[in-house]
Formats: C-alpha cells, sequence, structure tokens
C-alpha cells in the first residue's frame, strides 16, 4: 500500500521502531480519502476504537468480514467507513445506482445508522435512502431508484425488490448485515434468504453481531465468501 513510514521513509534501520509499521490508532493512520477524512474530523473521530482498528484496514483490502463486538464498541464506522471507501474509489456516481445496502432489523436503528452515515459522508457526493417501511410505497419507489447508499430493514427492502418496477441492485458493490444476529432473532431468515437472490455474487459482505450463533455462521456461508472473522471480546 501506499503508506508512507513515519519515521521518514528511510530504508530500515537497524532501530527496534523502524523494522515494524505501528497498527493504526487513529483514522489518519489509515489512507482515508480527503472526503472521508474531512466527515471523520468534523464529527470529532479521531481514535479508533477496538472493532474499527482491526475491522477497518480488513475490510478496505477488500476482504468480506464477519465481525462481532459488544453494544456501544463502535461497530457503525466498522462497516461506514469501508464503504465510502469502497465507493469512492470505484468512482462511484448517480448513474451506477445502488452500490451499498446495510440492512438493519429495526427502523429505529436503521435511522441511527443514516445518520452517522450522513455526518461522517456529508463530503462525498452520493446519495443515500433510509428504507425502513414508515412511508409510502410509491413515494419511496419514486426516490429509491436514484439512490446509491441504502439503509434498509429486510421486510421493506425485499417488497421494492419484488414489486417496484425499474429498481434493482444488480450493481450492488456492498453490503451489510448490521446486528445479524438480531435480524435472525426478529425471524427475517427466510427475507433474508430471498434478498440475497437479488444481488450479485460479486461484493463484499461485511456482517456485524453482538453475539455468534449456530444460525449466524449458516447467513455467513450463504451470503459471505471466505469471511474474515474478527472478534473483539473486552476483559471484564
Ligand atoms: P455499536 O454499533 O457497536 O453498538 P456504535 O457504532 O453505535 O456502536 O457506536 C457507539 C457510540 O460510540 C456512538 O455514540 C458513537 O458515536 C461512538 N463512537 C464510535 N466510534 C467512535 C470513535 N472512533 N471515537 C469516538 N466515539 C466513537
Ligand atoms: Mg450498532
Amino acid at each position: 500500500d501506499g503508506r508512507k513510514d513515519r519515521l521518514g521513509g528511510k530504508a530500515a534501520t537497524p532501530t527496534a521502531t523502524s523494522t515494524k509499521k505501528a497498527d493504526p490508532v487513529t483514522f489518519l493512520d489509515l489512507n482515508l480519502s480527503d472526503k472521508t477524512i474531512a466527515g471523520l474530523t468534523k464529527s470529532k473521530y479521531t481514535k479508533m476504537t477496538e472493532i474499527q482498528k482491526r475491522a477497518i484496514p480488513l475490510a478496505l483490502t477488500g476482504k468480506d468480514i464477519l465481525g462481532a463486538a459488544k453494544t456501544g464498541s463502535g461497530k457503525t464506522l466498522s462497516y461506514l467507513i469501508p464503504m465510502l471507501e469502497r465507493l469512492h474509489k470505484q468512482s462511484w456516481s448517480r448513474v451506477d445506482g445502488i452500490g451499498a445496502i446495510v440492512l438493519s432489523p429495526t427502523r429505529e436503528l436503521a435511522l441511527q445508522i443514516f445518520n452517522v452515515l450522513r455526518k461522517v459522508g456529508r463530503e462525498h457526493n452520493f446519495s443515500a435512502g433510509l428504507v425502513t417501511g414508515g412511508k409510502d410505497l410509491q413515494a419511496e419507489a419514486g426516490s429509491i431508484r436514484h439512490m446509491n447508499i441504502l439503509i434498509c430493514t429486510p421486510g421493506r427492502l425485499l417488497q421494492h425488490l419484488s414489486e417496484t418496477p425499474d429498481f434493482n441492485c444488480d450493481n450492488l458493490s456492498m453490503l451489510v448485515l448490521d446486528e445479524a444476529d438480531r435480524i435472525l432473532d426478529m425471524g427475517f431468515a427466510k427475507t433474508l434468504n430471498a434478498i440475497l437472490e437479488y444481488f450479485p455474487s460479486e461484493r463484499q459482505t461485511m456482517l456485524f453481531s453482538a453475539t455468534q450463533t449456530k444460525s449466524l455462521s449458516d447467513i455467513a456461508r450463504l451470503s459471505m465468501n471466505d469471511p474474515e472473522y474478527v472478534a473483539v471480546h473486552e476483559a471484564s
């Protein structure tokens, strides 16, 4: 990668610090786009949380990620940053359609994610929509065709995929299953499987949850490609 050696880019000198690159600690230690850095800075995010330190660098390489970390550990930015970077690198624009989808178990969570995206993604030009069934289906159908990023609840997304004319996710580049354990707990397994049928297999998938269960590994096997497992267990 293009990361500069912090000691000035000289050839390795025989000191302890120069033999190994330091692990990233702040968002500035990652090779993020200026637009993402500006969004993070304006949102006052500087140091990464543990799950962010481990998941973001891996996700930036394009790998599928299976992430487990407790509530409040900062999972949202762990996938939103790689998402923004991926679309940015792919020069995603309005005409490219839906580039990324986040599936959330509830409307409330979807709204929270949407608000974080609006903050950290403010310098990017991607259009983003919230698809959670609170609004009139026809009104929603009119606008989602022009979106690049959707934050959705599973039932409403499947409804649009199966019923809304001219709406498709054929170009989808990244899929995120947030709170995947709760998505399954709420009985969305069949809905999720049906949704996956509409997505191209050539994509990056990130799955985050607070717990690991057998049914989650089934979903992972079904929806992911050789995922990297990233778990953060805090000492209690
Ligand atoms: P989770 O999804 O794991 O429950 P969230 O992504 O909702 O966690 O983050 C929990 C809280 O931590 C939020 O208030 C969020 O703004 C804050 N937070 C997340 N990442 C950072 C960070 N790198 N620095 C400071 N605060 C952060
Ligand atoms: Mg969360």
